[in-house]
């Protein structure tokens, strides 16, 4: 159990939740009434708040918006049917949230403020958690850098905020990829494995050119030789040739996913064969044409399991087995669902229960 952690309180005056149509929740758009805020400054850590969801004030000079000291992680609580709220696998977002700040000179968030700090907002705001099938509470803990001086070097004072948003899914139909092998995401030694906001700003014009052709997101490959599967958009990627899950394995440039780690689990133990290691883009061409690919799909927290139903590769593009023909994504996939909505005995421990 983590600890009740000493937290200055501002309720709002004027709760936001009688607003909201649960039922058409667009993505990240709509905010929970309270954030929590705290400040990294002279070495030491400032004494967490929660306050009303609001603006906050920065100076122009803010080294985040001019060097990019910015990184964040994202999960969701779910409610379960006898109304208890859990949180998938905080610690690991706590853990990586840190990885990601020891790789952008940034301090390390005490566990204390991360997992107590949230525990306390969601309970705050635990009516704000959905409870239809595949809704939750996305929960957004960010930190950034706050000095106010042009020079580029680590900022010495830093801001952690914890923001939370109703969501429904994030894509609703199966999707069209693309295999990328012209950008990069990221190279070996870079930023990749960190949640670090200018990964994500650099992938967005790639993927809006691909938007133009009617893709949804684009697969990335590797920086060198652009011959190997990485991950797309905010999810990382697996197939199924031959009964057999395969997955790249995490280095430098993938993030390390909680969901490709709790997938790869869960596969395991339903006994199907689960495989670490490169995938070559020929190797998925030629699978799916002779028939051997059964299976193609992104997992991640936000898109949860994403079926991918077309791939273009070099101006071709392929269909792929019909979402309803997966055994493994759609059984794993539920069955994680399951895990985290309480349904399921949660064997491993993974829910925090608010
Ligand atoms: C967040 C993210 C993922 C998925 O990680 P989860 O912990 O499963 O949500 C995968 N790839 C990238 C690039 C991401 O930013």
């Amino acid at each position: 159990m983590i600890d009740t952690l000493d937290i200055e309180i501002t309720k709002t005056s004027e709760s936001k939740l009688s607003q909201v149509d649960f039922d058409n929740l667009p993505f990240g758009k709509v905010f929970a009434d309270h954030m929590l805020i705290a400040k990294y400054e002279n070495g030491a850590w400032s004494r967490a708040c929660i306050e009303p969801y609001g603006n906050i004030s920065l100076s122009p000079a803010s080294s985040m918006i001019h060097y990019g000291q910015s990184i964040f992680e994202g999960l969701k609580a779910f409610k379960s049917e006898n109304n208890e709220v859990l949180i998938f696998r905080p610690e690991e977002n706590w853990k990586r949230m840190n990885a990601s700040a020891v790789r952008m000179c940034m301090p390390e968030v005490p566990k204390d403020i991360f997992l107590g700090g949230m525990r306390q907002l969601i309970d705050l705001d635990r009516n704000w958690v959905p409870n239809n099938s595949e809704s939750a509470l996305y929960i957004r803990p960010f930190l950034f850098a706050t000095d106010a001086l042009l020079g580029v070097k680590p900022s010495e004072s830093y801001m952690f905020m914890i923001i939370t948003a109703p969501v429904g899914p994030y894509y609703v139909k199966p999707l069209h990829l693309k295999i990328e092998t012209e950008f990069t995401r990221a190279a070996i030694g870079g930023v990749g494995a960190a949640k670090a906001a200018g990964n994500y700003g650099a992938a967005m014009y790639p993927a809006m050119l691909a938007q133009k052709e009617g893709i949804d997101q684009l697969i990335w490959t590797d920086a060198k030789e652009h011959k190997y599967l990485e991950e797309a958009g905010t999810m990382n990627m697996m197939v199924v040739i031959d009964d057999k899950l395969i997955t790249p394995p995490l280095k430098s440039t993938i993030l390390p996913g909680i969901t490709r780690k709790s997938f790869l689990e869960l596969t395991k133990e339903a006994g199907y064969e689960v495989e670490e290691r490169s995938i070559s883009v020929s190797e998925v061409i030629e699978a799916i044409k002779s028939g051997d690919l059964k299976e193609l799909f992104g997992v991640g927290t936000a898109a949860t399991t994403a079926q991918v139903e077309k791939l273009t590769f070099e101006g071709n593009t392929y269909d792929l087995p019909s979402k309803e023909s997966r055994v493994i994504s759609n059984s794993i996939g539920q069955k994680l669902l399951r895990i985290k909505k309480g349904i399921d005995p949660d064997t491993h421990g993974w829910n925090i229960s608010v």
